[in-house]
């Protein structure tokens, strides 16, 4: 736990352990399992590991992997009573929604605006618009937060960390509850300030620093384009969650196929490969995933 990997071992093509950043070296038994991103597992991890006649076509793709789709404003606020929608006047339960997607219904906007206009947001210049999701949990289960109180995930739709500045993100950062507010108000006329007790909205910038494998700031580590989805993810020639040539080293990271919504799937969907190789346990025999 805590230390930092820097190579990964491969002799006569087999992953043979991992060595770490302070020089110590970790004998693997049987294989590696990797949860980290494609573009560092490449770069550094196998950066003195030769891949063979196709090593340097791997490597340049690797490295043109789109990450600038997927970044995302991703918070929370505290607030005292629950949202109160016009809508419950003629959707009484509407509230009551797991989920509350706020927008409208100008598919225009969304097509060819939305988009841009989020992503040119910078301090002090917000879009009229935003399309805020939000997650009240309490709604369901009280314990997240104090008895009487709330707390919802808000989420809107960002840009690549690596296009503003730190100073300029953790301005934006400050900006943002205040513009949610002002939006979530045309739908919930009590989500004032007055019924704020506290925010804290991440930006992509908060997210890269969470976690390497986060590249700018991607949530699903890199885009989940069509040129990277399915049988194409992260390049059509890893996708069985293996490096050709390279025996007993997996992929387990996000990087790689994980199907719909679930970025953490892409470990399980690594484990069934490995199951079929090494004649494991086979959970999905029987049952539909
Ligand atoms: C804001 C946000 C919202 C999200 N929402 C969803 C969602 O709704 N649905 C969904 O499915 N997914 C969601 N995700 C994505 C999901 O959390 C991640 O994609 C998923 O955790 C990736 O799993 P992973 O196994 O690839 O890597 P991780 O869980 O990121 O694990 C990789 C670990 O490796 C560590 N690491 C990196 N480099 C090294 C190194 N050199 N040495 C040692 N350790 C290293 C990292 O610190 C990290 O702990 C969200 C992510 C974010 C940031």
């Amino acid at each position: 736990m805590g230390a930092d990997v820097d190579e990964i071992l491969v002799e006569n093509g087999r992953a043979t352990g991992i060595k770490l950043a302070d020089g110590t070296q970790i004998e693997a038994k049987k294989m590696v399992i990797t949860s980290i991103v494609i573009t560092q597992t490449l770069a550094r991890h196998l950066r003195d590991v030769d891949l063979g006649p196709s090593g340097a076509e791997y490597r340049r793709k690797i490295a043109k992997l789109r990450t600038d789709r997927g970044q995302i404003f991703w918070g929370h606020i505290a607030f005292h009573e629950l949202p109160q929608y016009i809508a419950s006047d003629w959707n009484p339960d509407c509230g009551q929604a797991r989920w509350i997607f706020m927008g409208d219904a100008d598919i225009d906007y969304l097509d060819r605006e939305y988009r841009f206009n989020n992503q040119h947001i910078r301090p002090g210049q917000w879009p009229e618009r935003l399309y805020l999701w939000e997650a009240t949990d309490t709604k369901w289960d009280p314990r997240y937060g104090p008895p009487g109180k709330h707390v919802a995930l808000l989420e809107e739709m960002a840009f690549p960390a690596s296009w503003r500045t730190e100073k300029e993100w953790m301005q934006i950062k400050k900006e943002a509850p205040d513009h949610f507010l002002r939006v979530w108000q045309k739908y919930a006329p009590n989500m004032t300030w007055d019924n704020v007790i506290a925010a804290n909205i991440d930006t992509p910038w908060d997210i890269q620093h969470r976690s390497d494998n986060f590249v700018d700031g991607n949530w699903g580590l890199i885009a989940g384009t069509p040129s990277q989805w399915g049988a194409m993810r992260p390049i059509p020639e890893f996708a069985q969650y293996q490096i050709p040539g390279i025996e007993d080293f997996w992929m387990a990271a996000g990087s790689g196929h994980y199907s719909l919504g679930l970025t953490g799937w892409a470990g399980y969907n690594c484990y069934k490969r490995i199951a079929q190789k090494l004649d494991l346990w086979k959970p999905w025999e029987g049952r539909l995933y």
